[in-house]
């Protein structure tokens, strides 16, 4: 018998749900561990109170005098709580969190001993951070990589370690991490927004980008997980024939949450709520086991923040309740993968939601210039947006009959549609008083009622309008949501200065009107931006033909998307908005060329491995069986027995057949890698494990997959996918 798989089987049967119990209401431990403006008021002096306020705000300096003060707080505060360690806690590119714990123990060589933790702490560490990825940039300027406070992202306390929000930077200056360019990139946004937003009030000071991620995952129990390598090691299965019931009936979405789950719900939500993370909805998504979870939005920076976080926090609560959480963008083949919904809009200082209508005609009219001005710079910048979200593992997603397309597109819904479509007709130059009057009243006056119908949503869009936000929803589950982000407010950030330059321009050269300079330049924009909007199925073929005729890119691996992050455009655009400089780019660039290269080679390792070293003994195993089988069929049928042991006979030649296929394959696929890895150039060595080595996965997969159904269940190691699915 197949020891592990049983064994797991019967652990997995027997389990009962760990019981978990609320604390105390969600509203009395919300952010308890986070060092906040109210914890803040308590623990630190006016002074400093003010100073950290004045960084979160303006963005002003703290000098060491200062963080010394805001230490000493911090640390009070920390002890009290029971905390032993701190950690600056950063994004490098790996796409995880990284944190190295030092005790705020110290001694004072005269045998006494204390707590420490002094400004110099608070504001920089240089971690041995030799082992991060960074794309040749420390090499070239042989610099080392510090870390500095990030004070627009609150301390909080995990466990009983301090984790202070950092950024990751090199010596000469170069970002190491994914937040640096984030941090940037919402500087941009803000001040273009600020500007354009004056058009309308002149209170606004501040446009603060709000992004509300909704994360998708999967539950497996640890011990069934723990039975599949390639679980273990790559966080999806490598092979493995689905199962007789799949999604088909559409029982598990919206479904009652089962007890297991429930529980390891309601604990990990207590976490985030100490965390602060303001996590709200959580229910069944389409595939079975497969779950989602769902914040209040945030500023930007702290959603991607409590999302790196989150992913770390969903992992250790599973450990507790005998799961594993796969965040894997498709853990199975044949169900639905996963995706990370990032809802993204831009909220002024004065409380305005950019991307919601307002009341008043004018208040619509800064509505219609920020949404026409989204989608013009999701037009220009496609490409770079598909880059932005580009993975091995979110390829499995894109472009599969179940997600988003690679082609990047934007859906208004009807009712928007033909807004766009009268004010295209607005005439050019001044308006007569007549037109404005009928502006105003019938079209941009409207545009409250029509929204409140417009109740259509097209789930096949990955970029959505979703009533007063856009919903990107091509992002990955596994993703660090600032890849996306840094990439979305950077290019709207440049479109949004683009449209004050050209809209000052017509007031100052032409003598128009504020308002009729801004219609003038919005009708130019919805004619140029028709080629992105797209309402129909975003699933299907004809779309892909239609996508083609527009000429908007359909890139469907990650090599060919991440060209994008090194075009002209994309190096000017970075470099205009002071978000990243050529090598910043470029570094980001070779390091995600890495990072697909080693996936896919660790894949077609394990894939190899599980071949050779679980399939194939199992179906020789088998074969035997049939071998001994038809031996005695022969002993006492004679030369009848061809007859009778026909289907035997035919198995043990279809077992062979398969096992020449994957010995043969998986030779090939080595020989593959041996040649993509003599490669030098990143580049070509990412094409090639993308177009040459990756192939032979799905080769491998359907021999190995056609002997699981053929051998003995008995004797099969793999747990299987009914197993894995359907355990609760
Ligand atoms: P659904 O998209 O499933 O219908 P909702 O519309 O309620 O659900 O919101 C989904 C996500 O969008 C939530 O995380 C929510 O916080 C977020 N969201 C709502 N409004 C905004 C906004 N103005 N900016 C950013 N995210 C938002
Ligand atoms: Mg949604």
């Amino acid at each position: 018998m197949a020891t592990l798989r049983f064994q797991a089987l019967k652990e997995a049967s027997g389990r009962k749900p760990v019981k978990f119990e609320e604390a105390d209401r969600k509203s009395n431990i919300f952010a308890t561990n986070v060092f906040n403006e109210s914890t803040m008021k308590q623990f630190l002096t006016k002074d400093a109170f003010n100073g950290v306020r004045d960084a979160i705000q303006h963005g002003s300096k703290i000098d060491r005098k200062l963080a010394d003060y805001i230490a000493m707080g911090m640390k009070e505060w920390a002890l009290s709580k029971g905390v032993t360690h701190y950690t600056h806690w950063f994004q490098p590119l790996t796409g995880t969190t990284a944190e190295k714990h030092d005790a705020f123990f110290e001694t004072d060589f005269e045998g006494g001993s204390l707590e420490k933790f002094g400004g110099g702490q608070l504001v920089q560490q240089e971690p041995d951070a030799s082992s991060f990825p960074n794309g040749g940039i420390r090499n070239t300027f042989e610099a080392r990589g510090y870390t500095a406070w990030d004070p627009t992202s609150p301390a909080f306390i995990y466990g009983t370690t301090l984790c202070i929000p950092t950024v990751f930077i090199s010596y000469t200056g170069e970002a190491l991490d994914y937040k640096t360019p984030l941090l940037r990139a919402l500087h941009a946004i803000d001040e273009a927004a600020t500007d354009v937003c004056r058009y309308f009030d002149k209170n606004v000071k501040k446009v603060t980008p709000t992004l509300g991620w909704e994360q998708e995952y999967f539950l497996v129990d640890k011990a069934l997980a723990n039975s599949r390598p390639d679980i273990l090691l790559t966080g999806r299965t490598l092979l493995g024939h689905t199962s007789a019931k799949g999604q088909q009936l559409e029982d598990h979405y919206f479904g009652s949450i089962p007890s297991r789950v429930l529980q390891y719900m309601r604990e990990l939500e207590e976490e985030c709520m100490y965390l602060g993370i303001p996590v709200k909805t959580r229910h069944n998504e389409v595939a079975p086991n497969q779950f989602e979870l769902a914040p209040i939005f945030e500023e930007a920076n702290l959603a991607v923040d409590h999302n790196s976080l989150l992913m770390d926090v969903m992992q250790k609560v599973a450990e507790r309740h005998d799961f594993k959480v796969l965040l894997h963008e498709k853990p199975f083949q044949g169900v639905n993968g996963s995706g990370k919904h990032n809802n993204w809009s831009m909220a002024t200082d004065t409380g305005v939601n950019l991307l919601a209508p307002g009341k008043t005609p004018m208040s619509n009219l800064q509505f219609l210039t920020f949404f026409i001005n989204t989608i013009k710079a999701v037009n220009i910048y496609e490409e770079l947006l598909r880059a932005s979200i580009a993975s091995a593992s979110n390829d499995h997603r894109l472009g599969a009959n179940e997600a988003p397309p690679a082609i990047i597109s934007v859906f208004i819904g009807d009712q928007l549609f033909k807004v766009l479509s009268e004010l295209e007709g607005v005439s050019s130059g001044k308006l007569s008083p007549a037109e404005k009057t009928d502006l105003k009243l019938n079209v941009v006056g409207k545009i409250p009622d029509v929204m409140l119908d417009n109740t259509d949503r097209n789930r096949t869009s990955p970029f959505a309008f979703t009533g007063n936000k856009f919903e990107f929803r091509a992002v990955g589950s596994s993703a660090n949501c600032a890849n996306a982000m840094t990439t979305l407010n950077a290019i709207v950030a440049k479109q949004l200065k683009d449209f004050k330059k050209e809209v000052d321009a017509l007031i100052d050269k032409k003598g128009l009107k504020k308002d009729e300079a801004i219609f003038n330049v919005l009708r130019e924009y919805i004619k140029q931006s028709k080629n992105i909007l797209f309402e129909g199925d975003g699933y299907s073929d004809a779309w892909e033909k239609e996508a083609k005729k527009r000429g908007l890119s359909n890139r469907k691996t990650t090599p060919e998307a991440l060209k994008a992050k090194v075009s002209k455009q994309a190096f000017a655009l970075f470099e205009e908005l002071g978000i990243m400089n050529h090598v910043e780019v470029e570094a980001r660039y070779e390091i995600e060329l890495e990072e697909y290269t080693k996936k896919i080679q660790i894949e077609g390792r394990v894939l190899g491995d599980i071949a050779r070293n679980h399939v194939i003994p199992t179906a020789i195993r088998y074969q035997n069986t049939l071998i001994e089988n038809v031996r005695g069929l022969k002993e006492i049928f004679g030369k009848d027995f061809e007859k009778i042991a026909k289907e035997q006979i035919g198995l043990i030649k279809e077992i062979s057949a398969h096992i020449e296929g994957i010995n043969s394959n998986v030779e090939k696929m080595t020989e593959a890698r041996k040649k993509a890895n003599a490669l030098t150039s990143a580049e070509k060595m990412a094409a090639s494990y993308c177009d040459v080595v990756k192939p032979y996965f799905e080769i491998i997969r359907e021999h190995c997959d056609k002997l699981e159904l053929l051998v003995d269940d008995e004797i099969w190691t793999l747990t299987k996918y009914r197993e894995l699915l359907f355990t609760k």
